[in-house]
């Protein structure tokens, strides 16, 4: 379901909303290889109409299916804004579109939660990536996270010089 505030209902009070935007409404199918949303976005909302705009406040949180970028393991992750705000204003650069005295608010949700989506998902923020074994050395195991190389590597390094 979009999320929709008529605001005929606002006259001189808050609304409170609860509930789901559905993963299809929110249209996030393919955003990320290492992410996939397991359902949609749950939102407990107010919303209040102020003389400048719509004020939107309250908890959004989406739990995600994730794959480690370093080391590829499945998790799950709970993504949560917990003091979630938006002024939707009336006029400006990018007013709030207004239907049948109705405005949707499933686009702001989205966006804002797509924006918060983490940009490479670790496991545990440590994660120390694959350990893949060298077929040369049977004995020594290499880490392939981006780094310092370790001393021992550096040993080596100079002994095949
Ligand atoms: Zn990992």
């Amino acid at each position: 379901m979009a999320v929709i505030v008529n605001l005929r209902h606002l006259e001189g009070r808050t609304i409170r909303l609860e509930g789901e935007v559905s993963a299809e409404e929110l249209d996030v199918a393919g955003l990320d290889d290492l992410i996939r949303p397991e359902g949609g976005v749950r939102y407990e909302l107010e919303v209040e109409r102020h003389e400048e705009g719509l004020l939107v406040q309250g908890r959004l949180s989406w739990t995600l299916q994730c794959e480690c970028a370093r080391c590829l393991a499945p998790f799950r992750q709970e993504l949560v804004l917990p003091e979630w705000c938006s002024l939707l204003a009336w006029a400006g650069d990018d007013p709030v579109c207004i239907r049948n005295d109705c405005v949707d608010l499933t686009p702001y949700i989205r966006e804002d939660m797509v924006l918060a989506l983490p940009a490479r998902p670790l496991c545990k923020p440590e994660c120390g990536g694959l350990q893949i074994r060298s077929t040369d050395d049977p004995g020594v195991t290499q880490q392939t996270q981006a780094g310092e190389p370790s001393a021992a590597w550096a040993m080596l390094n100079n002994l095949k010089l």
